[in-house]
């Protein structure tokens, strides 16, 4: 393969990086530049240094949502909170609970009407609605930032969005904006055929972003596309794989077809970024100058380090609407290990999709989806995508986009490949389909189980 040249950042990148960026925000009244200056020291603090500021922040954010919500005055009734590992005595946040007492959730002192609405897609099922203050989206702008920084692009540089989010650029402020300070090139997943992934690799080749941006899914099915036509010529400095669970082999693919390092990402609607991979591809760090992260059981127990469970997440710095031990529905695990990039923050060492999409296997136990489809695609040639659905504890439906003709020997491959998995008592049904419908968010989801059951 021809070597093709890095994307560097162009003239206007400096400028919009010296000049309009401090300056829109000095318009805007916004401190997420200072912020940043903050968070390139602390991502090399001393980790005890930084335990001991969150155990200050949770303090705080403890005693005033007792003494100013309504909700949690309630439901932290007769508990104390005396030190960080504390925490994990307290009860779970849970998504109902956000649904349904949304309104005594914030805090005295906010009006609801000046606050910024986080709305959740609902993607399995019902959406959800949570509310944030100007600070704390000042603050968690200026972790992004830093966190974009790891890639290696700087800010002011062309970013690709590969993302389904037409709406951003609503009116002419969010229009200039983005001209001037974000330089996002939107590339819309709503609708990925050839056409569309052949424009994205026009526009791409000629604005020169030095960073891509996107689902894990779409980066990965564009990274496919432009591979079969020999494009070997969009060369950012790394790649941004969030909202979704990133496949090692599609990580592999990303590396190969634009020649660089894939970052993974992830995060949620409701507190923002969760966790960042480095250059050390060891791990997500988590973001503590923002977040406790917690793993936990069943029973909202805290796990040790190294076993997979539920992520339970406390937001340091939404103060009118606190947000403490809010399970976020994605399953993890965490590691206390130090990164060898140098970074002190700990790692989560496995993201393993959403609790809702494991399959139960016929005695009890979970497998969780991800790892499942991982092993059908990676065994199955025939397989372009797939999606498994668990219509009941002994009842599956493979949804499969074949990568060619589906032949008699692709449906014996799969037949001895689930009896592998699931024993001979396994009844399935298979769908041949064109596509795989993305949810209203551009994510895909690998696994959709109807059972009520639930792992963690
Ligand atoms: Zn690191």
């Amino acid at each position: 393969m021809s070597k093709q040249a890095r994307f560097e950042g162009d003239l206007f990148s400096s400028v919009s990086r010296n000049f309009f960026a401090p300056l829109w925000a000095k318009y805007e009244g916004s401190p997420y530049l200072t912020h940043l200056k903050r968070f390139e020291k602390t991502q090399y603090a001393d980790r005890d240094d930084m335990l001991k500021w969150q155990w200050e922040k949770l303090a705080k954010l403890f005693q005033h949502a007792v003494e100013n919500t309504a909700f949690y005055k309630e439901k932290y009734k007769g508990c104390r909170l005396e030190s960080l590992n504390g925490l994990g005595k307290l009860p779970l946040l849970t998504k109902d609970e956000i649904r349904s007492r949304s309104d005594d959730m914030i805090a005295k002192g906010y009006d609801k009407s000046s606050l910024f609405r986080m709305k959740t897609s609902g993607s399995t099922g019902v959406s959800l609605e949570l509310f944030m203050d100007e600070d704390s989206l000042q603050w968690k702008r200026g972790c992004t930032v830093r966190h974009d920084m790891w890639t290696g692009w700087k800010f002011g540089e062309r970013v690709g969005a590969i993302w389904g989010n037409p709406e951003q650029f609503a009116d002419w402020r969010a229009w200039l904006r983005n001209l001037l300070l974000l330089r996002h090139i939107p590339l819309d997943t709503l609708k990925m055929d050839e056409a569309v992934m052949d424009r994205y690799h026009e526009t791409l080749r000629r604005k020169r972003p030095t960073v891509l941006f996107g689902h894990a899914h779409s980066l990965y099915l564009f990274a496919k596309y432009c591979e079969s036509k020999g494009y070997d010529d969009i060369r950012p400095k790394g790649i941004i794989s969030t909202a979704m669970v990133l496949h090692d082999f599609e990580r592999v693919v990303l590396e190969r077809v634009f020649d660089c390092g894939v970052y993974n990402r992830y995060g949620c609607e409701e507190v923002s970024l969760i966790g960042s991979e480095c250059d050390a591809h060891s791990g997500l760090h988590v973001n503590m100058d923002t977040l406790v992260v917690e793993v936990v059981d069943g029973e909202g127990r805290p796990l040790p380090e190294g076993e997979a469970g539920a992520i339970v997440v406390t937001d340091l710095t939404n103060m009118a609407m606190p947000v403490i031990r809010y399970k976020v529905g994605d399953v993890g695990v965490l590691s206390n290990e130090f990164c060898p990039c140098g970074r002190t923050a700990p790692l989560i060492t496995s993201l393993q999709g959403r609790i809702a999409d494991y399959v139960q296997l016929t005695d009890g136990s979970y497998v969780s989806g991800i790892s499942l489809t991982e092993n059908f695609h990676m065994a199955l040639p025939g397989v372009k995508q797939l999606q498994i659905v668990q219509e009941e504890l002994d009842r599956l439906t493979f949804r499969i986009v074949p990568a060619g003709t589906w032949k008699k020997e692709d449906a014996t491959a799969l037949d001895g490949l689930i009896r592998k998995r699931f024993g001979a008592t396994m009844r399935y049904d298979v769908e041949l389909v064109a596509s795989i419908q993305s949810e209203d968010s551009g994510k895909y989801r690998f696994c959709i189980s109807k059972l009520g059951e639930q792992p963690f």
